[in-house]
């Protein structure tokens, strides 16, 4: 496997790789199941698999986690070459930005809420660098996980509007044993957080049972009924539960169609966030 730091050398060995698939993971390292489970399925589908790993300060906001985010570059090798690698690409700060940067890729509307409130900036700061990064590797495919279901679709619309030549691949959420969904953040929870954690899945699951019982007259209720079983644990702060259509992101006229329930909650300083979609069979 090669670890490639710098972007010549990334261009060099792509140039190499002319006419084969190429699969891509983009991540910003701490790697779990979930990057892994990513690798895994790139290898299966594509001829030469690429991972990058850049904790990309565009994507942070001044009072998120930047500084303290994990870096584990050296274990972080060990387990991309074990789940089927061929390269990771690990690009420094100054080799991704130079200098400034004057120009960004900004995605409208669809990043304006969820997460987007929240982290005014953030969505931008993902496409610029996936951006970046996908005229960087070429990729014929890219992977994303469904744990961030709004990036996906952000990244989708991004790509059909701009005619970035490739095909974005989502990816199922790897979970915990208690259903909680891997996350590099998971690793700051206390002991009690991490108690009491599960219960986003919990809520999401039942939502769904609930859902197919024909429990819920709209999506109001449904959601109201959501946040009331989440706050049964008292160190959940939510922040957001909504029921929206997928993959547009647009609010629900019905609740037959296909859906996404999506949620972030904050347990202290740790913003978790998961989702399911539900409806998938019906169109
Ligand atoms: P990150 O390093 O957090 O930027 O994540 C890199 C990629 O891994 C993104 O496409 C994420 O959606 C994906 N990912 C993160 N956690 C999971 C998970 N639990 N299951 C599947 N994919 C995941």
């Amino acid at each position: 496997m090669h670890v490639i730091t710098d972007i010549e050398a990334m261009r060099h060995y792509r140039q190499g790789q002319e006419g084969k698939k190429i699969g891509f993971v983009p991540t910003m390292g701490a790697l779990h199941a979930g990057h892994l489970s990513l690798i895994e399925q790139a290898r299966t589908e594509c001829e030469a698999v690429i991972i990058s790993i850049f904790v990309n300060p565009l994507q942070f906001g001044p009072n998120e986690d930047f500084e303290k985010y994990p870096r584990e570059l050296k274990r972080d090798i060990a387990l991309a070459e074990g789940a089927g690698a061929d390269v990771v690409f690990a690009p420094t700060q100054t080799e991704m930005y130079p200098r400034p940067l004057v120009t960004q890729v900004v995605v409208a509307e669809i990043t304006e809420r969820l997460c987007g409130a929240s982290r005014p900036g953030h969505f931008t700061g993902v496409t610029t660098v996936v951006s970046k990064l996908f005229h960087i590797v070429q990729p014929t495919h890219a992977y994303f996980g469904l744990k961030d279901a709004q990036q996906v679709a952000v990244i989708e619309r991004m790509v059909e509007d701009l005619h970035f030549p490739l095909e974005i691949v989502p990816c199922p959420t790897v979970r915990e044993e208690d259903g909680l969904a891997l996350s590099s953040r998971n690793r700051y929870l206390s002991k009690q957080e991490r108690e009491q954690a599960p219960i986003l899945y919990q809520a999401l699951t039942r939502a769904e049972a609930n859902l197919l019982q024909g429990k819920y007259k709209s999506s109001a209720h449904l959601e109201e009924d959501v946040r009331t079983h989440i706050t049964s644990q008292p160190l959940a702060q939510i922040e957001y539960v909504e029921a929206l259509t997928y993959p547009d992101l647009t609010p629900l006229t019905d609740l037959h169609s296909p859906l996404i329930l999506l949620l972030a909650v904050r347990f202290g300083d740790t913003r978790l966030i998961d989702n399911i979609l539900l409806n998938k069979g019906e169109q």
